[in-house]
């Protein structure tokens, strides 16, 4: 099936969840999500918390990802993790790009590209995060911030099957300012003219603006942070968006 008939609901865990509870959260998670059908999820746990995440979700629908991966398989790169070493420790895709990392650890459009392009090559689904500061939407930059960032993905990658990008406005990350659904169709239509791959929304969703968002033609799904942190809110999420 065409994968974007079916919307994408990742939960990004952020800096949550040791491997004890990620085992609560996901055992939990695959009975509560048991049957239903028309959505697919994805929860990113921490790098320590993968293979129990895994582990508790075999046999249920609910994919793992990781939150980052580096651009080479070996070497001296203390503190980084390679995607042959995720797909080991049980994740199938992960994130790239994420605003947390590029704001706090360094990450540049080339590395975030870097990062995909390794990780596509060796089998991993990518997540790739874009979006732009609030002041460069106050600028009216936004348009030229994201044609930027997709641009590098875009050279780097070129449309991929197991490639889909996330619209993550950094204004609306965690501070429950969420986009207007108008907004972010303005915003997925100019980065879908770009790179023609399924396209999340991300920032602030919840169980009660989830529907209308991703009724937009352009949005695909969502990358939720914090409402991906209980079981019953972002089953809910699903909930909401299946089959809609
Ligand atoms: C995120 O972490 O990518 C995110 C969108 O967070 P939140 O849903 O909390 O805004």
């Amino acid at each position: 099936m065409d994968r974007r008939a079916i919307p994408l609901i990742a939960g990004n865990w952020k800096l949550f969840k040791g491997p004890g509870e990620a085992v609560a959260f996901c055992s939990a998670l695959a009975v509560r999500l048991e049957g239903l059908a028309g959505v697919a999820a994805v929860v990113c746990p921490p790098y320590v918390s993968l293979g129990a995440a895994s582990a508790a979700l075999s046999g249920s629908p609910v994919r793992v990802f990781a939150q980052n991966a580096h651009w080479q398989e070996t070497g001296a790169f203390t503190g980084e993790i390679s995607p042959v070493m995720l797909l080991e420790a049980g994740a199938v895709g992960t994130i790239v790009g994420h605003s947390e990392r590029r704001q706090h650890f360094g990450d540049t459009d080339d590395t975030v590209a870097r990062r995909a392009a390794h990780a596509l090559e060796t089998g991993l689904d990518v997540i790739a995060c874009v979006g732009e500061l609030e002041a460069e939407r106050e600028a009216g930059r936004t348009g030229e911030v994201l044609r930027r960032q997709v641009g590098a993905l875009a050279a780097a990658l070129g449309p991929n099957e197991r490639l889909t990008l996330a619209y993550e406005p950094v204004w609306a990350i965690g501070t429950g300012r969420t986009a207007t659904p108008e907004q972010a169709q303005e915003a997925h239509a100019l980065i879908r003219g770009l790179l023609d791959v399924p396209i999340l929304y991300g920032g602030s969703v919840k169980p009660d603006n989830a529907a209308e968002l991703l009724s937009q033609p352009d949005v695909d799904g969502a990358l939720v942070g914090g409402a991906s942190l209980e079981v019953e809110s972002f089953a809910a999420i699903c909930d909401a968006v299946a089959g809609g």
